[in-house]
């Protein structure tokens, strides 16, 4: 058996399979915590961002003592009003009761913290928003500046309606920028770094892991297994599997280890019955040859005796002419009887030579040009007496363009006057036998005719379906009453068809009981450049004893 070509070994397969699960499960695994790292990292900034920031605005209004708006009861707020630009200290962005005119004042994160502030009036703690600035990334905190109870009470007093606030009011927003250690410092690249370091070892041990345990528990007991498949294949039954993983992969050696021993059983029972077969090969040989010699002897014998046979028959026949002639007329119908018995034996005789020249291969075939038409006429002519004696009508229906024919003319007018003595001996009185001849095997629309068939129908008893193959055996006869009144010796039908090999046609039979019988001769026009006696025959005859 042709070994397939292994493009990649299982071993390999699973573990790039495995080691592609196992690293995307890990990314997939990370890229959750790797997102939201970063949100954790920024509200774990808050507190201290805000601490930072109040811290520097203290500071800020601690260095600038002379400003005219800084107060204790402001402790934590300084007024500096609109944003100025490039300024590294905190920043109090004093909100205007208009909002919206105040937008344009504010820079995109101030606005975002603004909005965040006004959505949530509860929020008090800083926002932390990220930002590019300069080309780097930039931490900014922003704490809501709100009125407590204590600003509105002042406020509140002054009767000037442009300092009235409501408690809670959001009244502006510090903006301080946090030193990059605090926001975005080492630790959160370390945390990421952590985190993808552990998730390459993680992999790699699984990978590692994983081909380990592959090897030990999977790929080596099926690398056996096969190992063991390739030494069956080349022929070595007595192999074993020697698996003991206590596993499927046990069971499956153990059945393999059966199956082997099945195929050992059927392996030995086979070979004696192939001995036993030759034994009766050898048998079967020597008693063909023995068969075909005894078979030589019988048609040598049959040749012979039948030979022999004719010389007297001929004399017996003479004088027993000469005897129907007598003036006595006992002796006259004693004569004749002779004549006719006589007659009928050197008929058999002459079948059984002609079988016997044919079956020994010494019949002769001569090729010549013939016309078939005219053959048809003077075989109608020959049967007409006949015919006329049975009271049957004889008719011929033969074809105008019949073309002329290369066959044996002797053994194609013996076939068609048995055929045709045939259907006048079985047809009874009042019949019909007809001749006809056509051309046939024409090769599809229009193409030329290769062959003529010549048929002999009659209006007779019909043969049986069962009777219809065996007819044309040796001596058989078919139904015994009909033949019995007939005479005939059973030979003449094996002889025809013996005949129709010969010159390279065929004999065929239709008829159905009660409907009488059609015997077709079908000819080729032109017999095989090799010569129709090379052509295997089409049913070669049963040797009879
Ligand atoms: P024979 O005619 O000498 O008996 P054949 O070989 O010619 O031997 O025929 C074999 C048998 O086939 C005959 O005995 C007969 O039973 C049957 N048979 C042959 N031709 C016809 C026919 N035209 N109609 C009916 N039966 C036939």
């Amino acid at each position: 058996m042709a070994k397939s070509f292994v493009k990649i070994s299982l071993a390999s397969k699973l573990r790039l399979v495995f080691g592609a699960a196992v690293l995307a499960i890990i990314a997939a695994a990370l890229i959750v915590p790797w997102y939201f790292m970063e949100l954790l990292a920024e509200q774990g900034l808050q507190p201290a961002a805000a601490e930072l920031t109040r811290l520097r605005l203290n500071e800020w209004i601690r260095d600038h003592p002379g400003n005219p708006d800084a107060s204790s009861e402001v402790a934590n707020l300084y007024t500096l009003g609109a944003r100025s630009e490039g300024r590294k200290g905190p920043l109090f962005i004093k909100l205007d009761p208009n909002l919206k005119k105040m937008d344009a004042l504010l820079t995109p994160p101030a606005r975002q913290a603004l909005r965040m502030f006004v959505q949530n009036p509860d929020q008090d703690s800083p926002a932390i928003i990220r930002t590019e600035e300069d080309n780097q990334t930039v931490y900014r905190c922003f704490l809501p500046v709100r009125v407590d109870a204590g600003c509105a009470r002042c406020h509140n007093q002054a009767q000037d309606p442009k300092f009235q606030y409501s408690s809670g009011q959001l009244v502006g927003v510090i903006d301080v920028a946090l030193p990059g250690s605090l926001a975005s410092g080492p630790l959160i690249w370390w945390t990421r770094g952590t985190f993808v370091i552990g998730g390459i070892l993680a992999g790699l041990l699984a990978i590692i892991s994983f081909a380990i345990i592959t090897q030990r528990l999977i790929l080596r007991p099926v690398r056996k297994l096969r190992d063991m498949a390739d030494k069956v294949a080349e022929g070595d039954l007595a192999v074993r599997s020697s698996i003991r993983t206590q596993d499927e992969l046990q069971r499956l050696g153990e059945s393999f280890n059966e199956m082997l021993e099945a195929i050992g059983a059927q392996h030995e029972k086979l070979r004696s019955a192939n001995r036993a077969l030759d034994l009766k090969l050898n048998e079967l040989a020597e008693a063909n040859v023995a068969l075909f010699q005894a078979n030589q002897v019988k048609t040598e014998f049959l040749a012979n005796v039948s030979h022999e046979l004719r010389t007297p028959l001929n004399s017996i026949l003479g004088f027993s002419d000469l005897v129907a002639g007598a003036s006595d007329e006992r002796v006259r119908r004693y004569g004749q009887n002779i004549a006719a018995s006589a007659r009928s034996l050197l008929a058999m005789i002459n079948d059984l030579l002609d079988l016997a020249k044919i079956e020994a291969g010494r019949a002769e075939v001569r090729f010549d040009k013939v016309s078939v038409a005219d053959a048809c006429q003077t075989l109608l002519a020959l049967m007409q007496p006949l015919a006329d004696k049975k009271q049957l009508a004889l008719e011929g229906e033969i074809a105008p363009d019949l073309p002329i024919i290369v066959t044996d003319a002797g053994k194609l007018q013996q076939i068609l006057y048995n055929l045709l003595s045939n259907a006048v001996k079985f047809t009874p009185s009042g019949g019909k036998v007809t001749l006809s001849a056509s051309t046939a095997g024409a090769g599809g629309n229009g193409g030329e005719a290769r062959e003529v068939a010549v048929s002999v129908a009659d209006t007779g008893p019909g043969i049986p379906e069962a009777d219809q193959q065996r007819i044309f055996e040796k001596f058989y006869q078919g139904e015994r009453s009909l033949t019995k009144e007939s005479g005939g010796t059973g030979l003449g039908l094996a002889i025809s068809r013996e005949l129709a090999v010969l010159i390279g046609g065929r004999l065929s039979l239709r008829s159905s009981p009660g409907h009488g019988a059609v015997f077709t001769l079908t000819l080729p026009i032109e017999p095989d450049s090799n010569g129709e006696r090379a052509r295997p025959r089409e049913a070669p005859p049963e040797k009879s004893s």
